[in-house]
Parts: C-alpha cells; sequence; structure tokens
C-alpha cells in the first residue's frame, strides 16, 4: 500500500518561486509542516549569475536564495532531489518518484520550465549545452574552459548573456537568431539595434533571419549550418532558444491552462487549494507568462501571503526584467504591445533609454542602459498613466528628474 505522508503546505518546484514562497509562508507565521519538492539537491539559489559570474569566474560558489542559517530555521521538510510525478487533486495528494505520496491542505506549483532544443538530435549531442541549473552552469563552465569557440542558438536574453560571458573568456562567439532582430519579442526594434551593435563591438559573429539551422554531423564533432551560412564546426553549441514550461502535472491534474496556469490576482488556480507561482503561472492581468526574475519571486510572495489570508493584496506588479552584457545593466519596464506607436530614444554619454509611449503619450515600455533611477521614475509614470512629452523625453539636456 502506498505511504501517504502529511505535507501539510507542499511547494513544488525548489527554484525562485518555491523559495520566496516559502520563506514568506514562514514570515507570515505559518507553523504548520512545510514540505519542498525539488528535482535538485541543493537549496534554493539565484539563477541570474549562472550565464555571468558562474560562467566566467573559477572562484563563484552557488549564490544561495538564504543563507544557510535562515535556510534551515525555514524548517522544511525535503523530498529531493525526487520528482512530483502526479497530483491527485480530488483525493488533495502528490505523487512522488519514489511511490510514496504526500497529501497537502494546500499546494503550490512553482514547477518552472526546461530548455528547449531544436531536436532530438542537438538533445542527445555531447557538445550540445541549456543553461537552467546550477550544474547545467558547472558543466558549461567545464566545457568552455577547453573551447575555442562556442555556437549559440537563439538570439534571446540566455543567448546574449552567454555571448558576453564567453567574449569576456576569449572563445570565439556566432550567435543564430531566426528572427530579424535580436530579442525580438520582448524590446522594439531600436533596443533590437543596440543590442546588436554592442555585441558585434565586442566581436560575435551574429546571423539574424538565419533560416533552419542544422547539426550536420552527429558524431563527436559539432558542424552546425543554417540558411545564410555553410557548415562550420564549433567546439560547443548552447541552446537558448526559450523554454518548455512544465506544465504536465497541471495539465494532468485537470487545472485550467491557457499559455501557463490560469491563477487570479491570488495565484489561486482553478482548484481552490491549489496555487501557482513563477514562470509557469500565467500573469494574472497581462495574460502571458512572464519568465523573469523579479516576477518568480514577487508573485511567489505576494501567492504564499493569499495562501494563508485569501483577503490579502492581489499581485500587480509592472512587468519588468534586467540583464547584464558585457559593461552594461540593462533594464526593461512592461512589455511590448500594439498600443506602443511612438519610439524615443535618449542617449546620453553615460546611459541609454528607449520609451515607447502610446498615442495618449503614456509609457507602455522603457529600457534603459545603465540608468536604473530613470527605471523607478517609470515604474511611477506607468503606475499613474502620466502623460509625457516626446520631445523633452528624447532631450538629453532636460532633467527627467524633473518629472518626479
Ligand atoms: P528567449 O529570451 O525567449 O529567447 C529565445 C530566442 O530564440 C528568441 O529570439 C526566439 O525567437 C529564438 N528562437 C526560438 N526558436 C528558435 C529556433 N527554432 N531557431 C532559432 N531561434 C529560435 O529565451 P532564452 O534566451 O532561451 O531564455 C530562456 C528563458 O529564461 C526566457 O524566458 C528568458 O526570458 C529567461 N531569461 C531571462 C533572463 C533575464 O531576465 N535577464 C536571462 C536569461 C534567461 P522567437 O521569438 O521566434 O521564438
Amino acid at each position: 500500500m502506498t505511504q501517504i505522508i502529511n505535507g501539510g503546505i507542499v511547494i513544488i518546484g525548489g527554484g525562485q518561486a518555491g523559495g520566496w514562497a516559502a520563506k514568506t509562508l514562514r514570515d507570515e507565521g505559518y507553523q504548520g509542516t512545510l514540505s519542498v519538492i525539488s528535482d535538485e539537491a541543493h537549496d534554493f539559489y539565484e539563477r541570474p549569475p549562472l550565464s555571468k559570474a558562474a560562467l566566467k569566474q573559477a572562484d563563484f560558489s552557488l549564490s544561495r536564495l538564504f543563507s544557510e542559517e535562515d535556510t534551515a530555521a525555514l524548517n522544511i521538510t525535503w523530498y529531493r532531489p525526487l520528482r512530483a510525478t502526479a497530483i491527485d487533486s480530488q483525493h488533495k495528494q502528490v505523487l512522488l518518484s519514489d511511490g510514496r505520496a504526500i497529501s497537502f491542505d494546500k499546494l503550490l506549483i512553482a514547477t518552472g520550465g526546461r530548455a528547449r532544443y531544436l531536436s532530438s538530435d542537438w538533445q542527445s549531442h555531447p557538445r550540445v549545452f541549456t543553461l537552467r541549473s546550477w550544474d547545467d552552469a558547472q558543466r558549461l563552465r567545464e566545457a568552455m574552459l577547453k573551447a575555442d569557440n562556442i555556437a549559440i542558438i537563439g538570439g534571446g536574453w540566455i543567448g546574449l548573456e552567454v555571448a558576453a560571458s564567453a567574449r569576456q573568456m576569449g572563445l570565439d562567439v556566432t550567435v543564430f537568431e531566426r528572427q530579424t532582430r535580436l530579442c525580438q519579442r520582448s524590446v522594439p526594434a531600436s533596443v533590437s539595434d543596440a543590442l546588436m551593435q554592442r555585441h558585434q563591438q565586442a566581436g560575435v559573429n551574429i546571423i539574424t533571419d538565419c533560416g533552419d539551422i542544422c547539426l550536420d554531423e552527429t558524431t563527436d564533432s559539432l558542424s552546425i549550418s543554417c540558411d545564410k551560412q555553410a557548415s562550420q564546426c564549433f567546439d560547443i553549441a548552447v541552446m537558448g532558444i526559450g523554454v518548455e514550461l512544465n506544465l504536465e502535472l497541471a495539465s494532468e491534474a485537470g487545472l485550467e491552462l491557457a499559455h501557463g496556469i490560469v491563477i487570479n490576482g491570488q495565484g489561486q488556480t482553478s482548484h481552490p487549494d491549489i496555487y501557482a507561482a513563477g514562470d509557469v503561472a500565467c500573469h494574472p492581468t497581462l495574460s502571458l507568462c512572464l519568465q523573469s526574475w523579479a516576477y518568480a519571486q514577487n508573485q511567489a510572495i505576494s501567492t504564499a501571503k493569499a495562501m494563508l489570508n485569501a483577503h490579502s493584496e492581489p499581485f500587480s506588479d509592472l512587468a519588468w526584467l534586467w540583464s547584464d552584457q558585457y559593461q552594461d545593466n540593462i533594464q526593461i519596464l512592461g512589455i511590448p504591445t500594439a498600443e506602443a506607436t511612438q519610439h524615443i530614444q535618449r542617449i546620453t554619454p553615460n546611459s541609454e533609454i528607449y520609451f515607447s509611449l502610446n498615442q495618449n503619450n503614456e509609457l507602455i515600455q522603457m529600457v534603459s542602459f545603465n540608468d536604473a533611477r530613470a527605471i523607478k521614475l517609470g515604474k511611477r509614470w506607468m503606475q499613474n498613466n502620466r502623460k509625457l512629452s516626446p520631445t523633452e523625453l528624447a532631450d538629453p539636456n532636460f532633467s527627467l528628474m524633473s518629472l518626479k
């Protein structure tokens, strides 16, 4: 007979969202059993360094979300490294890969995503790497140290961050992107151009609009071609073509899905005792899955509060993400929408800001290179639907701070 363990509040997923949810539950006074199922052996850790310091620095160690003492103080019953194999939503149980079952009072699904591959040939090739976890970063660093050149498949955020790190480590880098420009889904053309310029200046070979990318041999050598370039040998390749969300458990449990798991402002799914957070949780108002550090953390915090108090404030943060590449800190506020009809650039000696406004001169999206203060201001403008002057925004001598 299957052993059923009382799990109290159960969290599936030991990533950023799972970690912040666990911390928040304890901070908000939850004293019952707190169970976390994670397929990684490590305590909660930060993922942003994985594409940067973890690749470049020999002495870089796991960047913990909370100190060892603080993690121990959470008094978590860990199930790791283990996978949840099914959710029985009717009996409120989670089945584990070792055959056990855990009952839950409330469940949080924070299962994140896995790297997408172009095909199974890429997945099984020993020289093709992905970058989602600490273990992935360790493997990739080892391989980069021995490599002279690297192919990066996909010119999105992973691709560009790894490209910057690889150049800083002295590798020759080629990026293959099927769209006509970099990060096409997340930023306007002017920002794609700015990114392209920086990477080209750093010596990255970027092939946009590359058509089908082919792995020409599946032996130990790695030979890649595309519509625009004949076959070329690379020492290693990294997949950066997005993620497959880990939605299988939610889907088989009968939860409502649309892009990701459908949630309300409290993070609650179509089952009253099951919640979702992070990458898999479809944003309650934007109706898309925001895969960013800030969303994983803040929406998980808000959901954990709601798990204890149904009248807590609904999640309402603006979309925000950041990326560090070379010497630049890039911050993106808001998402691109068809409403954005005006695109304005403000270039100063130390920073660049790209504004997208709607017809009413309200801010829809803002991207800054090296101006975090302006992004803070932009958050307030967006929250208050402030009307802005395109001429003032574009003028490098006009003080944005005067619009506080
Ligand atoms: P991503 O940012 O979505 O970029 C993937 C890129 O690869 C897109 O430009 C995509 O183009 C392209 N692509 C997709 N399929 C392709 C194909 N078959 N051939 C060639 N190109 C293809 O995803 P990612 O860079 O892999 O990152 C994974 C996730 O982690 C993303 O959700 C990302 O936002 C997140 N992440 C965030 C940060 C950060 O916040 N700083 C850093 C790293 C990763 P299409 O638009 O056509 O699909």
